[in-house]
């Protein structure tokens, strides 16, 4: 079943229109458009779960850092 981008409402195939309406929103988009769209919003959606990674690492390196200088200190 396809969902939509807007509001992740259900989608349903318009025979008359041949295109995909949203049942909440209203929202009309061709089947390619509605791939292309879900498409880029995987690929937006991993490129900030990278940068959330990258961040939690530094994070991490930051800690193990810090606790090793502390253990210096004594
Ligand atoms: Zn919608």
């Amino acid at each position: 079943m396809a969902r939509c981008p807007e509001c992740v409402g259900v989608m349903e195939y318009n025979s008359n229109l041949k295109m995909m309406v949203c049942t909440s929103c209203g929202l009309t988009l061709s089947r390619t458009e509605l791939d292309r769209t879900w498409k880029e919003i995987r690929e937006r959606n991993i490129e900030e779960t990278d940068e959330y990674d990258k961040k939690k690492q530094k994070k991490k390196e930051w800690l193990e850092w810090y606790q090793s200088s502390n253990k210096n200190k004594y």
